[in-house]
């Protein structure tokens, strides 16, 4: 005879993320992170400001980091770098 003991799950993190945050080039120095569960930062001057921006909203919000993480936003195909 088996018996089934509840298990607590609240401490773990869930196994689904919410969403996939990308940083997208609207043309010369123009940069801005977004996720697809619906956050978008402010615009940023550069690349690197704005990939950090993905990444605290991936740690802080369990969002996944897209591959490549920068993406050109008029063709939406990936940039090299
Ligand atoms: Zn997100």
């Amino acid at each position: 005879m088996s018996i089934a003991v509840p298990i607590e799950t609240g401490d773990i993190p869930l196994p689904l993320s919410p969403g996939v945050v990308a940083v997208l080039e609207y043309g010369f120095a123009r940069f801005a992170a977004t996720c697809s569960c619906g956050w978008t930062s402010r615009r940023r001057f550069l690349r690197a400001a704005a990939n950090i921006d993905a990444w605290e909203h991936s740690l802080h919000e369990k969002c996944d980091v897209s591959v490549p993480l920068v993406i050109a936003a008029t063709t939406r195909r990936p940039l090299a770098g």
